[in-house]
């Protein structure tokens, strides 16, 4: 018999968890048919065979009992999910398999147990095998969104786009908005697959496919403003990038230069300089600031962006004003001065800034790369870029 001391915490109350379980299905029921509480025997066999370590013995009991009295299945659930959770996952498809071969297994309990069946296999890996399963629950429940939402988180795993959007569609029809997000971020991987290979009419389409599934997709409207620049439609990409910074106000950074480059062309400086001013009214980022006045010195003076520097400090007397100043100045002074301004400003960037560019917004992972899908808690479009505050 293996020593308490070494067993784990959970497996010594798994025979207690199991033995609440049963009572209460009984108790239930008894309750129900006016009758008294009773367990059976081996019942106790089994979980002393538990509670010896003996799993294999322990299991081929309660595999035998449930045939004959199915409102025993509950505690099988309950036991194959402490064992997945404890990564024996050998003992919970043992389990589940010796559900899913009972003739007798009721209808009513098939698709949990497949269900079941499938998240052994994803946490041993086998994405094929679990992909079968969730779609042999689709057999006995077309409607079923457990298994849907499965099915998509494989094909994610697997980068299969095309399964992805067929699966993530079907499911968002039914009615689960929330899937909307993931589809239109699959399209998206679709558009840049489209763009690496050059085919342009794909990247327009598949954009326009992850902007109708969610219409706040900053990404879809990225490589919809890209698009139009590749085709010098400098108006259109210009609307695009204006909606980016109505919908989401923190990629404003990400996309200032390009949508310089396009007032640039269209030889509206006026209009670029009216509007950097409008959206600094609403927020600011050191990069706006930094190229604010570089757009200031590029169609007015030098002198006009430092007095807009100034006179931004002595409105917002804050570190990311005196850093846009040093930036700027050291630009414009000579080598003596230059070493001074930059030991300042990296003093400055010390005390305000984090090092990182990009920070996801769901689980605070930090990064100089934007990622779509966060590689530390797998959320789509949560992570964005830092550096920036509101006035
Ligand atoms: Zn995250």
């Amino acid at each position: 018999m293996t020593n308490l001391s070494e067993m784990p915490t959970w497996l010594l109350f798994t025979p207690f968890i199991l033995l609440a379980l049963l009572w209460i299905s009984r108790r239930g029921r008894s309750v129900k048919h006016n009758k008294p509480i009773k367990l059976p025997p081996e019942y106790f066999t089994g979980l002393n065979y538990l509670l010896n370590d003996e799993h294999g013995k322990a299991l081929d009991i309660f595999v035998k009992l449930v045939e004959t009295d199915w409102d025993l299945v509950d505690t099988h659930f309950a036991l194959g999910k402490i064992f997945r959770k404890n990564g024996e996952i050998d003992k919970a498809i043992k389990i589940h398999q010796g559900l899913i071969a009972r003739p007798s297994l009721p209808d009513e309990y098939r698709s949990k147990v497949l269900l079941e069946l499938g998240y052994d296999y994803l946490a041993a890996g086998w994405f094929d095998r679990a992909e079968g399963l969730f779609k042999e629950v689709l057999i006995h429940d077309s409607k079923s969104e457990e298994a849907k939402r499965n099915l998509i988180l494989i094909f994610q795993q697997e980068k299969d786009w095309h399964k992805a959007i067929d699966v993530g569609v079907d499911l968002f029809l039914q009615g689960a908005s929330d899937v909307g997000i993931m589809v239109s971020q699959y399209y998206c991987e679709l558009a840049d697959i489209a763009k690496t290979k050059g085919d342009v009419s794909q990247v327009a389409y598949n954009s326009k496919q992850a902007l109708h599934y969610d219409k706040g997709s900053i990404r879809a409207l990225i490589f919809l403003a890209d698009h139009e620049m590749d085709k010098q439609n400098y108006k259109q990409a210009v609307h695009f990038f204006e909606q980016i910074e109505k919908r989401d106000a923190e990629f404003f950074p990400v996309i200032l230069d390009k949508l310089i480059e396009c007032y640039h062309r269209l030889g509206d400086p006026n209009k670029l300089l009216s509007y950097l001013a409008e959206v600094e009214s609403r927020h600011q980022s050191l990069a706006m600031i930094e190229k604010h006045a570089m757009v200031i010195e590029r169609y007015q003076s030098k002198d006009a962006a430092i007095a807009y520097l100034t006179d931004r400090i002595r409105k917002y007397p804050d570190i990311r004003g005196m850093h846009s100043l040093i930036s700027y100045k050291t630009n414009q002074s000579d080598a003596g001065e230059l070493t001074l301004l930059l030991d300042l400003k990296s003093a400055l960037v010390k005390m305000q800034m984090d090092d990182s560019e990009y920070q996801c917004h769901h689980c605070g992972f930090q990064s100089n790369t934007l990622y779509w899908l966060c590689p530390s808690c797998q959320s789509w479009a949560e992570v964005k870029p830092t550096m920036i505050e509101a006035a």
